[in-house]
């Protein structure tokens, strides 16, 4: 369509993801469903952040890098995605995880087996040195170069304005799966996503609004709360209007909509409804969410229906943003409703 300027980018994600119709909840619900599989981009590369990091580290290549620097959470899906491209790339990787005691790290399941498999150096900090974060990581760069190191550093979640133009591609593609089915690209339509750091909002967001989608783009946080993310989408989307030049920016409530009062008992922290959600789901259409972003945007947005089955129009995707390894750490909890 050639309306967005993308930068450089590696190919590393499966792309084009499958826009899949969820029939049998579609028609319990009342409405036309579709899932974006973007849980298919990959194995130890796949959800969203891969998306992200075909633009933010074919700068780091570009920049001559030889390591990459992360942060994220305990099980952050972000960081054993940069962890595994890192790898296939010939980079090496340290990730900076957020735990409660980092005396006692968490035992090496979901993610962070899989960061340990691609031979990332894991540092755990505390939840007060994550609030610094940024300024850590800056140190931490400082340090490597003084060894002669070339560290890369990428923000929590890939969430820059560069990360962001992975979906603004996403939407792309998804206007190309739109345009193939009955009433094409036209109708008007809802795209539903979590949201935990925002890149993926405002990529999406950005991306419907060059590309001319009829589309309301709905971000259903994990974590925070409305006010945070409202800012740090509109954010994002500045920085990619001004750093690449989009000629557009984003303004809550016009190109985006955050919809709060899903977060539950906390990030990362699950409720049985949403775990039952998350089963029920799979037990009709086969598909698995994640249960600590898919799977509590999937319940917010099915109790939105519930509510008012209309609130979403008639034409609604959903995106399916990855994250199945932080399934399994919640085994425990989820046998209970097995
Ligand atoms: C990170 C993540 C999100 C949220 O994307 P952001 O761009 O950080 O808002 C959603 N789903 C999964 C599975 C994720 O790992």
């Amino acid at each position: 369509m050639g309306k967005v300027p993308y930068p450089d980018r590696i190919e590393l994600a499966h792309t084009p993801t499958p826009l899949q119709p969820l029939t049998r909840l579609g028609q319990r619900l009342g409405v036309e469903l579709h899932i974006k599989r973007d849980d298919l981009t990959g194995c130890g590369l796949s959800g969203n952040k891969i998306r992200k990091l075909e633009f933010v580290l074919d700068e780091a290549l570009a920049a001559g890098a030889d390591c990459v620097l992360t942060c994220g959470k305990v099980q952050s899906n972000h960081a054993r995605a940069t962890a595994a491209a890192a790898a296939r790339l010939g980079l090496a990787s340290r990730l900076v995880l957020r735990t409660e005691d980092p005396q006692n790290p968490p035992p090496p399941s979901g993610n962070i087996l899989l960061d340990r498999m691609v031979g990332a150096e894991i540092v755990w900090i505390t939840p007060e040195q994550y609030q610094n974060r940024g300024v850590l990581l800056e140190e931490m760069a400082g340090e490597l170069r003084a060894r002669g190191r070339k560290p890369y550093l990428v923000p929590e979640g890939g969430s820059t304005g560069l990360g962001a133009f992975g979906y603004m591609r996403a939407v792309e593609e998804l206007a190309s799966d739109l345009a193939g089915l009955p009433g094409g690209a036209k109708e008007p339509l809802t795209i539903i996503a979590a949201t935990g750091s925002g890149g993926t909002l405002a990529g999406l967001a950005l991306g419907a609004k060059l590309l001319d989608l009829p589309a309301r783009v709905v971000g259903i946080n994990v974590a925070a709360d409305r006010d945070y993310f409202v800012n740090e989408v509109a954010r994002i989307g500045r920085r990619a209007a001004s750093d690449y030049g989009l000629g557009a920016a984003l303004e809550a409530d016009r190109d985006f909509e955050i919809l709060d009062g899903y977060v539950g008992l906390g990030y990362a922290l699950s409720r049985p409804e949403e775990l039952a959600a998350i089963r029920d789901l799979a037990r009709l259409e086969g598909v698995i969410l994640d249960p600590v972003y898919t799977g509590k945007a999937y319940y917010g947005m099915i109790k939105e229906l519930e509510r008012n089955p209309g609130c979403f129009g008639s034409r609604i995707v959903f995106f399916h943003t990855g994250g199945l390894f932080g399934l399994f750490p919640k085994a425990d909890q989820l046998a209970e409703l097995l």
